[in-house]
């Protein structure tokens, strides 16, 4: 649109433009945050047996936020048990459209305490307050509403076949998207007539407590969901639980390997959703103003915490000089801060020790001759803060280049053809994402083809929708979420005989 100075409309939105980039704190006190948080089993909150707790720290600043019960192998059986009875007389035979209703009521409700939400997430996980607030909350939102939808249309889920419900449901979720990896688990497991016993992860464990909360205000019965707070030993307790038939991890590799021994034990479904090490493709026709977007947003986006961040970058070798060249001009500008001021960019490491992780990671690869290109623009002097980083000179075999960071760090390596593309990008135990950047459209038909990957994105990144299926391969995990595939792995299917 253009604008002249006597377009009214025109000056009205440059002034929401301008206010909305003036410098400004969300206020803290838009959330009561309690001194002490306790379990949530069959709707009501209570301390662990053994009154064991944790404290969850802000990342911001390193300080104390809340004391939490740390459930253990008893309340774990407590909360199994209390799903199995909401499962057997109250949720497993309830009309889907009537099980619909409440899932619309928490997606309503949501939305209605949407910035409560987004300031919490951003006080307990150091993500930037932008980002709970456009992206963490509405599309935890958009998952429940997406999953109400289905309830009481799961025969058309699955052509052919007819579905019920597994039963007591298991699921472990991990810190990076606290709120909306749990909307994604519980919204098709209660879609689908199945109840629910959540472990969420222990840096992070106050909008899944906030969300059970929400629930019980919805009305849901109790028992359907239960919430178990604590950390490792609980996550282990609730997936070997012989009450359990099906369990749901999103986390690291490691631990969903040690997952699945303990469940193939017992024969209980599983899906994981795990680590990956994705690879932006960027050849030398694409668009690089917008490459330059996408590569930021993919790995700097959440302080790279995220499970199919771009961060690799395989370059071209024609335009690795000037896309490296911008991209290094383009991460000066990246704001990093205080989490909960609107006009933050990268926020804060979700953790100490996730923090020392990143750092050694960095170190090791300059200790073996990379080289490391960091924003120069000063940290926090209190916190948990990591610069924006670029590391060049890698040959693909360094730790930087295979393992999972998860934290603001680019490795960039090039490469001259296709075929040398799909190998470098392919060099992976991982198999979450890739992005391709081309103006050729047979060319990502042909690349696509060949990237082992869950999901490949074409001149964008990171974009997600309830209805797109996303899982990964190979060490990423199996299973999918969101869609018709994501319905499946909440029901035991049956061919349909007349
Ligand atoms: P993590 O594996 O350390 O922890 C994840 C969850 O598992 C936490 O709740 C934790 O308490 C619990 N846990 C830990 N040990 C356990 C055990 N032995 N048995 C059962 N549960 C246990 O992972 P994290 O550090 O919290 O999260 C980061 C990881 O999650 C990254 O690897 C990231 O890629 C992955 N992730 C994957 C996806 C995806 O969709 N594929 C999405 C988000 C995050």
């Amino acid at each position: 649109m253009t604008t002249t100075p006597h377009d009214d409309t025109a000056t009205a939105n440059l002034a929401r433009t301008f206010a909305d980039y003036a410098p400004s704190i969300e206020g803290r006190d838009i959330v009561a945050i309690r001194p002490r948080y306790g379990l949530m089993i069959d709707g009501e909150e209570r301390d662990a047996r053994d009154g064991a707790v944790f404290s969850t720290i802000e990342p911001a600043n390193g300080e104390h936020i809340a004391e939490v019960a740390e459930g253990a192998a008893a309340d774990v059986d407590d909360a199994v048990a209390a799903a199995r009875r909401a499962y057997e007389t109250v949720w497993r035979d309830m009309p889907g459209r009537t099980r619909a209703k409440y899932l619309f009521r928490m997606a309503r409700l949501l939305q209605d305490r949407s910035r409560e939400f987004a300031v919490l997430e951003t006080i307990d996980g150091g993500k930037p307050i932008r980002e709970s607030r456009d992206v963490d909350v509405p599309l935890a939102a958009a998952h429940l509403f997406y999953h109400a939808g289905w309830a009481d249309k799961l025969e058309y889920a699955v052509p052919g076949m007819t579905g019920r419900p597994i039963g007591v449901v298991g699921q472990i979720t991990p810190w990076n998207f606290p709120l909306l990896m749990v909307a994604w688990k519980i919204a098709p497991a209660l879609a689908c007539g199945n109840t629910v016993v959540l472990k969420p992860a222990e840096t992070t464990p106050l909008t899944a407590l906030l969300l059970a909360e929400l629930a019980a205000e919805a009305g849901l019965p109790p028992g359907v969901l239960n919430v178990v707070t604590g950390a490792g030993a609980t996550g282990a307790a609730l997936a070997a639980h012989p009450g359990v038939d099906k369990v749901a991890f999103t986390g690291s590799t490691e631990v969903g390997k040690a997952i699945r021994r303990a469940t193939a034990e017992r024969g209980t479904r599983l899906t994981l959703e795990l680590g990956g090490k994705g690879a932006h493709v960027v050849f030398d026709d694409a668009a690089l103003d917008q490459a330059v977007e996408g590569i930021v947003d993919g790995i700097f986006f959440n302080q790279g915490h995220v499970c199919c961040a771009g961060s690799r970058l395989l370059v071209q070798e024609g335009i690795a000089d000037e896309l490296l060249d911008r991209l290094r001009r383009r991460i000066e500008l990246l704001r990093v801060g205080d989490p909960l001021d609107k006009n933050t960019d990268v926020g804060a490491i979700n953790s100490h020790a996730q923090l020392e992780r990143i750092r050694g990671f960095v170190d090791e690869a300059r200790d073996d001759g990379a080289q490391v290109h960091q924003s120069t623009r000063a940290l926090p002097g209190k916190g948990f803060y990591f610069p924006p980083t670029i590391v060049t000179g890698l040959g693909g075999s360094e730790a930087i280049c295979r393992e999972e960071v998860f934290g603001p760090v680019l490795a960039v390596q090039t490469f001259r053809t296709e075929a040398e593309a799909v190998a470098r990008a392919n060099a992976t135990r991982y198999g979450l994402s890739a992005g391709v950047w081309t103006e050729k459209g047979s060319r990502i038909l042909w690349m696509s083809q060949r990237l082992r990957a869950g999901v490949v994105w074409a001149n964008s990144f990171n974009r997600f929708d309830p209805a797109s299926p996303f899982g990964g391969l190979r060490e990423s995990g199996f299973g999918r979420e969101g869609g018709r595939q994501g319905l499946q792995e909440y029901l035991t299917l049956s061919p349909v005989t007349a």
